[in-house]
């Protein structure tokens, strides 16, 4: 159903959407909500966040916090929530999305945010309910069953926190005498504050990987191009999209990470974008994980097409159809990161520029950098992945970021 009509912002028939977590991707879905006269609320753990810079107004909660969150929710009585974290208190989404006090729609779903804060629900779902191929995996919680895990499945392993996300906490084990550094790095990565429970996966020697990011929309189910992308300590450090002539991957290929992506998602339900993020191994495709929201690596489409990911993803939650033409040749994206403490101010914005016609540049405006950050991304086109790289890659490294 779609939310309709859709009303005029600060008037008493608004519609109104509340976006937990106000990061650069959130950012960009306020940006894309307001064109369509959405009231926007956004909120965060820390006051002028990127997305609370372009929101009719905002809130500062611990969103893991339950009472508080559910108070903000009653105080606001949005339309539609609409997370951009995972670490949120899910249950009381799902408690409130069944509650219905006020007509409240959670994007997607409650269910979908409530299985995918836990890398446990999502591969439980994944592997053991819809028969997908993953690694193969264990959960442990303490250092011994880790290193009776880790035998079990062969070297090497990669070990995650189950509540975790970006790399952190996250390492490749090779052998058995670095078991013990990976469960002690592991008990800092993530977000709970009790003995931190982690899966164990077998190494996946991949030769690539994608997002495949999938809108669920009134209309059916929509696919966006593969987004190819590089990882590193788990975050992600470049993405782009082919050619559109699709002379990369082999359509089969294409088509099976479009059935695993469609059979995940229908599982997830709803109305949204997802990031379905799959390996890709001669012609095997294995799920990875997936996240109910715009994507970082996704930040590519912002360049390669009409309708960027954001676009999408607000249009579907309103209940709107969905769709979206690329742009000609490939396209890519390169995240500046920076670290150490300050507030970042940028230089070199015109030499990117000059880079190449097709570069644009977002400064996601974080208000302050402790230890390291994504402050920017550089995003380009050209006729060949090649390019489309070289050119992203270049517009970021004439960028240059002071803090102070
Ligand atoms: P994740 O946070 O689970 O998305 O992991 C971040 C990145 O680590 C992935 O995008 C991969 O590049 C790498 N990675 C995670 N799990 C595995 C695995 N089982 N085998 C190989 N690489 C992995």
């Amino acid at each position: 159903m779609p939310l309709s009509p859709l009303g005029t912002p600060r008037s008493a028939a608004a519609t109104t959407a509340l976006m937990l977590g106000s990061g650069e991707l959130g950012k960009e879905v306020v940006i894309e909500l307001q064109r369509l006269g959405v009231e926007t609320v956004a909120v965060d753990r820390y006051a002028d966040a990127p997305a609370m810079q372009v929101a009719h107004r905002s809130h500062v909660i611990d969103m893991q916090d339950a009472d508080a969150l559910r108070a903000l929710l009653r105080e606001e009585r949005p339309d539609v929530v609409i997370p951009e974290i995972e670490a949120i208190a899910t249950g009381v989404l799902a408690e409130l999305e069944a509650a219905q006090e006020w007509p409240l729609r959670v994007a997607p779903t409650a269910h979908a945010t409530v299985l995918t804060m836990n890398r446990e629900g999502i591969r439980r779902l994944a592997a053991e309910e819809l028969g997908l191929p993953t690694s193969p995996y264990a959960f442990v919680e303490s250092l011994a069953e880790l290193e009776a895990a880790a035998a079990d499945l062969g070297w090497p392993v990669v070990v995650k926190p189950v509540m975790s996300s970006s790399g952190k906490g996250q390492s490749l084990v090779r052998t058995p005498e670095d078991v013990a550094a990976a469960w002690e790095y592991a008990q800092t990565g993530g977000r709970g504050t009790q003995t931190t429970r982690c899966i164990v996966e077998g190494f996946v020697a991949f030769d690539t990987e994608i997002t495949m990011l999938t809108v669920r929309h009134s209309g059916g189910t929509f696919f966006l191009d593969p987004v190819h992308h590089l990882q590193k300590d788990g975050d992600y450090c470049e993405s782009w999209q082919d050619p559109t002539d699709g002379s990369a991957l082999a359509p089969a290929v294409v088509a099976a990470a479009q059935d695993v992506a469609k059979k995940v998602t229908d599982a997830l339900g709803g109305y949204g974008l997802f990031g379905v993020e799959l390996f890709l191994a001669g012609e095997d495709v294995i799920f990875s994980e997936v996240s109910p929201r715009p994507h970082d690596t996704g930040l590519v489409t912002l360049v390669s097409q009409d309708v960027s990911e954001f676009g999408l993803h607000a249009r579907a939650v309103l209940g709107l159809p969905v769709a979206a033409t690329r742009l000609p040749g490939a396209a890519a994206s390169w995240p500046v990161k920076v670290s150490g403490h300050g507030v970042p101010s940028f230089d070199g914005l015109a030499d990117a520029y000059a880079v190449d016609p097709s570069v644009q540049v977002r400064l996601f405006g974080k208000p302050r950098v402790e230890g390291e950050r994504r402050v920017a991304v550089a995003l380009a086109r050209g006729a060949t992945t090649e390019e489309a790289r070289a050119n992203a890659e270049a517009a970021a490294n004439a960028l240059t970021v002071t803090l102070t």
